[in-house]
């Protein structure tokens, strides 16, 4: 004879429910251990799809400093064509650059303008090219700073 689990009376060998008590006698059977089964794979999945994103996606503002940005041309009169090769110094791929574009006569800012680059992306450790579209920049204007205010990493 055996010892059921939950009552500890006795029950026949190999019996895998308790005939007192009703209570399953191996684990599989019981419904509450197999429930508690299913809490893990969710905890992975949880892990995988909502916090792993956060924790690997970067601030653009901690690598600012490892981006440098050279003018390539300048084309256009009065629609602006303003070509920049930008380097990449980090070793994450980058992508969506934002920038703003100040317009200057001598120290004096005329105008800025902001863009996007949704389909843009920069490899680790690579360099990349950004057209910014300026349509009738203010008359006198005689330098273009050009300044990325932000880019996102690959999420995965
Ligand atoms: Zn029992």
């Amino acid at each position: 004879m055996a010892i059921c689990r939950a009552c500890k009376q006795e029950i026949p060998d190999g019996a895998t429910k308790c005939h007192l008590c009703q209570s399953h006698q191996t684990w599989y059977r019981n419904p509450m251990v197999i429930s508690q089964l299913f809490t893990l794979p969710m905890f992975i999945v949880l892990y995988i799809f909502i916090l792993r994103p956060t924790w690997h996606s970067k601030d653009f503002e901690d690598y600012r400093d490892q981006f440098t940005v050279d003018q390539v041309s300048t084309t256009g009169s009065t629609d602006r064509h303003l070509t920049y090769k930008i380097t990449n110094n980090t070793d994450y791929k980058w992508e969506n650059v934002s920038y703003e574009i100040a317009m200057k006569k001598g120290a004096q800012l005329l105008s800025v303008e902001n863009g996007t680059e949704y389909s843009w992306v920069i490899r680790p450790n690579g360099e990349a090219l950004v057209t910014a579209y300026v349509m009738n920049p203010p008359v006198g204007t005689d330098t273009y700073e050009f300044h990325i205010t932000d880019m996102k990493t690959n999420r995965f």
